[in-house]
């Protein structure tokens, strides 16, 4: 027989206005440059974004097969 227990992780509750961590290197943004902890992070994450880093993939349309045959 499996006996559940009910392991409670100590879990501390977080306000729900917590700084986000900065995108670019972890560190707590600051309200400056949020979402980035400063300039050089953000100014990192916009050159990369000009550098096409940040591709967005585009979905491409499946051709729907009819299941005509040819030929
Ligand atoms: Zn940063």
């Amino acid at each position: 027989m499996a006996k559940i227990d009910e392991i409670k992780v100590g879990a501390k509750v977080e306000p729900l206005r917590k700084p986000r961590p900065c995108a670019e290197c972890g560190q707590p943004s600051v309200r400056e440059h949020y979402p980035f902890c400063s300039d050089r992070c953000r100014s990192l994450d916009l050159s990369r974004w000009l550098n096409g880093s940040y591709a967005i993939p585009v979905t491409e349309d499946e051709t729907k097969a009819d299941g005509s045959d040819q030929g």
